[in-house]
């Protein structure tokens, strides 16, 4: 029997990114490819890189050296709403919510500065869907403020799945998280990724990810030191060194 491979479309191609701020190499060659579907997990003692590697795949930096190309167009230098605009949504480490503003307000909000493809009536079903994913929807009216650490992160990624992207980059969704609610936001992650969605799930808790993911990229100092299955990632001796050292 002969197998057919389909070569999946890469859908995120960082080649040989440099970002530098003064004399602290923060991203230094980093080179990863995402591709369409897959539940990425980048992990890495703080400061190692890893949000702004995010920054320079999300358009909020501009990488001094390298390439970032987005399903196969090269983005350098293309401002963030642009990033949004060919399907790169991301999420913050602190979440960027209207505070004074509803719940469900801050998630029509960004799918209301595009162009709508299908109608406003279309954005107001998909706000519903999400809340409902989110298991949000009986704080739609309540305003954003007034929601738990895990319900701003719950609903920051909300405003991700609004832009339908191509790919989720979260960056630490669960800092800040409370224990008990860390388990329903992981939950609600791996369903996405189930439902097809492409992630890149930032941590620098090995513990939190290594149960969701099936690949994990591993930074130390502006450098990748792995690239492989969990289980693998976490016997090389390069990132025990990385977690012990740090
Ligand atoms: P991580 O997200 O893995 O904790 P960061 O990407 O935030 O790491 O930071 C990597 C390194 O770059 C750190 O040494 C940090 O202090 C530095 N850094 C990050 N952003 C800036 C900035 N805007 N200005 C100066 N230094 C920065
Ligand atoms: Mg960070």
């Amino acid at each position: 029997m002969v197998s057919q491979v389909v070569a999946a479309a890469t859908l995120v191609d960082a080649h040989a990114l440099v970002k530098r701020f003064g004399g602290i190499h923060a991203v230094d060659d980093i080179s990863l490819t995402i591709q369409p579907g897959e539940l990425v997990g980048l992990i890495g003692p703080n400061g190692s890189g890893k949000t702004t590697l995010i920054n320079l795949m999300s358009g909020a930096l501009v990488p001094d050296g390298g390439t970032i190309s987005v399903g196969g167009v090269v983005m350098n230098g293309k401002a963030a709403h642009v990033f949004a605009g060919h399907g790169v949504a991301r999420t913050f480490q602190i979440p960027r919510l209207f505070r004074r503003m509803t719940v469900l307000e801050n998630l029509l909000a960004p799918a209301l500065t595009r162009k709508p493809a299908h109608g406003h009536g279309t954005i107001a079903l998909r706000a519903a869907e999400v809340l409902t994913f989110l298991r949000l929807s009986h704080l739609a009216h309540g305003e954003a403020r007034a929601l738990s650490g895990g319900q701003q992160k719950l609903l920051e990624l909300g405003r991700a799945m609004m832009l339908e992207p191509r790919v989720l980059l979260l960056d630490e969704p669960f800092a800040g998280v409370h224990p008990k609610l860390l388990g329903d936001l992981v939950e609600r992650i791996a369903e996405l990724s189930r439902r097809g969605y492409t992630i890149v799930l930032v941590d620098h808790n090995l513990d939190a990810v290594r149960g969701v993911v099936r690949r994990l990229v591993v930074m130390a100092r502006g450098r990748q030191i792995a690239d492989g299955v969990p289980d693998e990632v976490l016997r090389n001796p390069d990132v025990i060194d990385a977690y012990t050292g740090a």
